[in-house]
């Protein structure tokens, strides 16, 4: 075992331009330190003025992951915990609006102690402050702290004055990390390093000199490529680290190690550590890299006036968890995003027989979402899924318009629908908790919606339970109790549920409530039985937050073991 010693803090900027991966490497740093023995946690810093992500649109800055605590954040903390298998919370997201809001109300309680407060040194301290006081309730070894945005910007100034105030303090516990990227230009395809060596300049001159950088690039960097950078930067030519494109995120820790990173950083903070695990690791990328079929999965939403990136970048959370599920069998999931409008029999004439295309998957997911958009196409997508025997999952919105689609077409309740939409519908299915009305009334939107984690108790030998059972057995030698007790627990992101009005008529008519609050109240999980559909299950909260690349999440392990069944019958069928 690596000796503890006070804790060692790591910190990732971004030079030249955003998106070139500085969640993925800050997540993979890591993991490579974790597979030495280390105990790591890991911060995401977002400059943005709001408070949290909760208020900001998923299409514009990606999704909002949400934290079990109920914090609502960026999709980077979504990576730190897929990466680290770790559970993070409030303490660990900083955004400019909460560190101001903090400050603010500390001046107001007097605890400044009279002092004039100012933006310096008072905002840096206050981000070292809760930068410290995550790694102590971490109990972490190392604390990988991502800073957002791009060196040379204005925003992000006073979190870079926290890291020059950190590294004078504590000298050797203290490492930066520059993500840059290297654009190929010319007709010789040269990789451009410029940019990267005006970046390090623009570090300098915030007091910060890089002790590692990670060169992105389309391609992996040569030898002198590497020497101009050192050169340049006042740099070991060994501390330019080659990250080229990889084609599943999962890679990047094995391609750092390539490099010696995780040995290099060991030196760097005077830690102690000889040896390194990524046996399971390697086992799981692999696994992504043979698959032995690939399934088609039609994820079905609101999709308007925006390209496949942003999609990717919307639902990343549950493009993972999908993946998680197809890694574990072996498999390849293609996602295809499909626009349910065009199943709107109010906005397409021939919804009908765009609809049969539907039939070439093997899996249908209806994600979460908010507003009227689209709705009548994802409820016409989620019939067709029922009717035709299509393995469907439905997460959250994707749940309250399966029991709208339910309550109209089996149920008779023809007319029935969410009052998010339609206020004042004759049979309100899915509707607003009296506790939400108010916030409504009030437009209190930020923070207000039923967040993070909540209890359900499942119903026995439904699909889900068994899901569930068998994944808890799988994992038992690790688990304190060794006996599935049928109670889960799982983040939630929602303003309305189901009306516990309506729950009767519907069970009567065969929808199954199999999962539900431990007070009965509030319906968790709806499923039809097995003889009459193969996989139709749709749940209140995201289970996509949960899954990990090392456990998949249970549902959507069992949403992919059907999905390939179907695919196995559809094979059957064409070889006829
Ligand atoms: N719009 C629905 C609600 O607020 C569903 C939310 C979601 O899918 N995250 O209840």
């Amino acid at each position: 075992m690596p000796k503890k010693k006070t804790p060692k803090f790591i910190f990732i900027t971004g030079g030249v331009m955003s998106g070139v991966g500085k969640g993925i490497a800050a997540s993979s740093i890591g993991k490579i330190m974790q597979a030495r023995g280390f105990k790591v946690t890991a911060l995401k810093i977002d400059p943005y003025v709001n408070v949290d992500a909760g208020t900001m649109n998923p299409t514009e800055h990606g999704e909002v992951f949400v934290l079990s605590d109920g914090t609502e954040c960026d999709q980077d903390m979504g990576n730190y915990e897929r990466f680290l298998e770790c559970e993070l919370t409030s303490a660990n997201y900083i955004t400019t609006g909460s560190i101001y809001q903090r400050v603010i109300e500390k001046e107001r309680n007097l605890e400044y102690q009279g002092k004039c407060v100012e933006v310096v040194p008072h905002i840096p301290l206050e981000v070292i402050d809760k930068i410290e006081n995550a790694a102590k309730l971490a109990g972490a070894d190392i604390v990988i702290t991502e800073i957002g945005g791009t060196i040379g910007e204005y925003q992000n100034i006073l979190f870079l004055e926290a890291v020059r105030m950190m590294k004078l303090k504590s000298p050797g516990h203290v490492a930066t990390v520059l993500v840059s990227f290297l654009p190929l230009q010319g007709k010789d395809s040269e990789l451009k390093t410029k940019p990267t060596q005006y970046a390090v300049r623009s570090l300098n001159s915030a007091g910060i000199q890089p002790d590692i950088i990670i060169a992105r690039a389309s391609v992996a960097l040569d030898k002198k490529r590497k020497e101009k950078i050192a050169f340049n930067c006042n740099m070991e030519e060994a501390d330019v680290i080659s990250a080229p494109n990889v084609e599943n995120i999962y890679e990047v820790p094995l391609n750092f190690e390539r490099e010696k990173l995780s040995a290099k950083l060991v030196k760097k903070l005077n830690l102690e550590s000889d040896k390194t695990d990524l046996k399971s690791w390697k086992t799981l990328v692999r696994n992504t890299k043979n698959p032995k079929k690939t399934l088609q999965i039609g994820i079905v939403g609101k999709y308007f006036g925006t390209g496949n990136f942003t999609l990717a970048d919307s639902y990343i959370s549950v493009i993972e968890a999908i993946r998680h599920g197809a890694q574990a069998k072996k498999v390849k999931a293609e996602i295809t995003w499909v626009d349910s409008s065009s199943f709107d029999p109010k906005e397409n004439k021939s919804w009908r027989s765009k609809i049969k295309s539907l039939n070439k998957f093997d899996g249908i997911l209806v994600p979460g979402g908010f507003g009227s958009r689209g709705v009548e196409g994802k409820i016409k997508t989620i019939q067709f899924a029922r009717e035709n025997k299509i393995p469907y999952l439905g997460l959250c919105y994707g749940m309250q318009l399966a029991v709208v689609e339910y309550s109209r077409n089996v149920a008779g309740l023809n007319k029935a629908h969410t009052v998010e939409v339609h206020e004042n519908t004759p049979h309100p299915v899915i509707a607003v908790l009296p506790e939400q009305e108010l916030n409504i009334e009030k437009k209190r939107y930020g923070g207000t919606m039923r967040l993070g984690t909540y209890k359900a108790v499942l119903k026995e030998k439904t699909l889900v339970h068994g899901a569930y059972k068998k994944s808890h057995e799988s994992k038992s030698s690790t688990l304190k109790s060794k006996v599935f007790n049928s109670i889960i627990d799982e983040r939630h992101r929602h303003r309305y549920e189901v009306n516990p009005e309506y729950v009767e008529i519907l069970e009567k008519n065969g929808l199954t409530f199999s999962g539900t609050s431990e007070d009965k109240r509030l319906m968790e999980i709806i499923e039809l039985p097995t003889e009459i559909h193969p996989f139709f299950v749709a749940t209140q909260f995201h289970p996509e937050f949960k899954s990990k690349p090392l456990s998949p999440h249970p549902i959507f392990e069992s949403f992919i073991n059907a999905s390939i069944e179907s695919n196995k019958i559809k094979l059957h069928k064409t070889n006829k």
